[in-house]
């Protein structure tokens, strides 16, 4: 076992210009290989393979088992794994894979680019430098995002930029690591998830047995009945206001929520803010939603959120069980509960 695994899955790092736009470039793999040996020059050896690279626009709950069955086959091989991905849809993915490879004895490093590869001032050599320098990182295991000079934990990130280099955060989870100026990585150890029980597991994925239902004003019943058309729908993340606020005194909203409810739909519950928790309860606007049952979230990002309700939903039907392990940490996605009497007042920073 020595080496870097990098699997390309797409995204602009291995895109050219076609006649419509930027797309996959079916000559990537070549371009990676001569970059690797003459800019890069990893300390370890590195093997690459590919999936049929996609415009991560066009990503699929299927593309997560075949990400992991890639990964799977080859995980006694190598001492990390750098997972090259499009940014649009990467913490989804991220999300994921933390999910499927619990108890990860190694590190899994997705990465990607805001310029391709082959174009001149490309963030994707800066990208790949931390990524292969994580993915060779002993102590780290788990599923983490290298990007913009940051590293991050892949199911705490999200996409706060269209077009700068930094293009992922983490608000509620501090980073794993970063690159100093002078170009040197410094990782914090003491963030990294503890050594856990491995414990994998790649699920059938329903594609369409998860919604997410934004806010906002205006917002009718009409939205979520039309969630329900889809007789395959069996749960709803609501990105709710603030500390998890809905339109309660709308009573046809709060009506299909209810009709939701009866027709065996999990509701949860996470914010849209992209910086702290649900409280729900806190604010007579988010009672309603206690009375419906309707799980809190925490400080669980919707992209996780979203994808451990695939993840769980895919792996059993027994309901309190996925009820239960939707509120309790599987890979280090949300921060310990706390009890909804907490004041929902701004804290000092
Ligand atoms: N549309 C591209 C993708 O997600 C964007 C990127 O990679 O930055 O595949």
């Amino acid at each position: 076992m020595a080496g870097i695994l990098i699997l390309h899955t797409g995204g602009t790092i291995g895109m050219r210009l076609g006649a419509h736009g930027l797309q996959p470039d079916p000559e990537f793999c070549a371009t990676l290989q001569v970059h690797l040996k003459q800019v890069l020059t990893p300390q370890q050896p590195v093997s690459i393979k590919t999936l049929a690279p996609i415009d991560s626009a066009n990503l699929q709950p299927a593309h997560w088992q075949n990400m992991a069955h890639a990964l799977l086959e080859n995980w006694d091989d190598y001492t990390g794994i750098v997972i090259l991905h499009g940014t649009d849809t990467l913490a989804w993915s991220a999300s994921a894979l933390s999910f499927m490879l619990q108890g990860a004895d190694k590190p899994v490093i997705f990465t990607g680019a805001q310029i391709p590869l082959a174009r001149s001032g490309s963030d994707a050599p800066a990208n790949l430098r931390l990524a292969l320098h994580a993915a060779a990182q002993p102590q780290l295991r788990e599923t983490c995002i290298a990007f913009g000079g940051s590293l991050l934990r892949g199911n705490r990130a999200r996409k706060t930029s269209a077009q700068n280099f930094a293009a992922f955060t983490s608000s509620n989870y501090p980073t794993l690591g970063a690159v100093s100026d002078d170009g040197i990585p410094a990782f914090h150890v003491e963030r990294f998830l503890p050594a856990g029980q491995k414990s994998f597991s790649i699920p059938h994925f329903r594609p369409r047995a998860v919604a997410l239902l934004p806010l906002y004003p205006g917002v009718s019943g009409d939205s979520v009945r039309a969630l329900l058309a889809n007789p395959e729908l069996r749960a709803i993340v609501l990105q709710s206001y603030g500390s998890g606020n809905v339109p309660d005194s709308d009573t046809d909203f709060i009506d299909s929520l209810h009709t939701a409810h009866a027709r065996g739909i999990l509701l949860a519950n996470s914010t849209q803010c992209p910086h702290g928790r649900v409280t729900q309860g806190a604010y007579a606007t988010s009672h309603v939603l206690d009375q419906l049952g309707v799980i809190p979230l925490a400080d669980m990002t919707p992209e996780a959120a979203h994808a451990k309700l695939h993840f769980l939903l895919a792996s059993t039907d027994n309901r309190p069980q996925i009820v239960a392990d939707l509120q309790r940490s599987l890979a280090g996605e949300v921060s310990p509960f706390v009890s909804p009497s907490t004041p929902p007042l701004p804290q000092p920073v």
